[in-house]
């Protein structure tokens, strides 16, 4: 049996399961201190025999194997987990391989095995939520430098109707801090999912999002875009996606029908706890 862990800002989700993407059994539990929150993680995990495990983790963090700081959770805002040894206060309870990187690269690795880009070595994992983050496979492995993509704080153009400041602590109006949940919530004054009927509301989110896909695209080359989150669960954002990616890259490069290219994750709500799954199971292999 393999754990996994999917760490979000609001929730952690555990699960043991299979390589075949089996889950056998799972739990929520809300993210406050890792005081609090780890030691109900453990419990969960305590009563399986569990051979390796896989964490997709909000971050940023550290996945460089030669740092020191190895497995951390590294710059989050987030109180109580700056710093916070992850890999570290897990593996102290459980000896068993851990695989550990980002809950966008988790996603993408889900929908690589068994989502919507099954069978394909390439694509990108996109989630538009209370952040956005995003996840690459390139040439059948999870995209990897200095450390993990960060490419939800991108730089965007305004959209010339948007005065709104942006929300992101440290760019103001990068992607992240014009069209993530939060932004949207503060620039229009309502909840996301009460601005339904509000077209413009829409046509701006997919303004932002088509220039970062624009840029994706130049850059990474993918073959399948997954986007996934909250805000994308407005489905009209989809078609204001393609219609600004179709006048923006206006047909300098080719890309396949875009309703299907770029698509909704084909796990649904389960492409990250499934990814966290597989990345137990490649942390299991590495070791043999
Ligand atoms: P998280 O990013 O914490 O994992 P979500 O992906 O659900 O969680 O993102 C939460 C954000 O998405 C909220 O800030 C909210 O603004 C937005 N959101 C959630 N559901 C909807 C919806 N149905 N319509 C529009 N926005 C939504
Ligand atoms: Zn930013």
């Amino acid at each position: 049996m393999i754990g996994a862990i999917e760490a979000g800002g609001t929730k952690f989700v555990c699960a043991v399961g299979d390589e075949t993407g089996n889950i056998i059994e799972r739990i929520q539990i809300p993210t406050t201190v890792p005081e609090e929150t780890i030691p109900r993680v453990i419990d969960f995990f305590k009563q399986y025999s569990i051979k390796a495990i896989g964490i997709g983790s909000f971050g940023p963090i550290d996945v460089n194997r030669e740092s020191a700081t190895y497995g951390h959770i590294t710059s989050t805002p987030k109180p109580g987990w700056r710093d916070f040894p992850f890999v570290q206060a897990i593996g102290d309870v459980f000896s068993v391989p851990i695989g550990f990187n980002t809950d966008v690269n988790a996603a993408a690795l889900g929908e690589a095995t068994f989502g919507a880009a099954k069978g394909l070595d390439s694509c990108l994992y996109i989630t538009v939520g209370t952040g956005i983050g995003a996840g690459a496979i390139v040439q059948g492995n999870l995209l990897q430098g200095l450390s993990h993509p960060e490419m939800g704080h991108i730089l965007v153009r305004r959209h010339p109707n948007d005065v709104y400041r942006g929300k992101c602590p440290y760019h103001h109006d990068c992607l992240e801090g014009l069209a993530a949940g939060p932004a949207i919530e503060e620039r229009w004054g309502v909840k996301g999912d009460l601005l339904v009927d509000r077209m413009e509301v829409w046509e701006m989110e997919g303004y932002y999002i088509a220039q970062a896909l624009m840029q994706y695209v130049l850059i990474l080359s993918p073959k399948k875009i997954i986007l996934g989150g909250g805000v994308m669960k407005q489905e009209q954002v989809f078609t204001s996606v393609y219609q600004y990616l179709q006048e923006f890259v206006n047909k300098y490069v080719v890309l396949p029908e875009l309703s299907e290219y770029i698509v909704s994750p084909g796990l649904g709500d389960n492409a990250g706890i499934t990814g966290s799954l597989m990345l137990g199971y490649q942390a299991l292999l590495e070791a043999k």
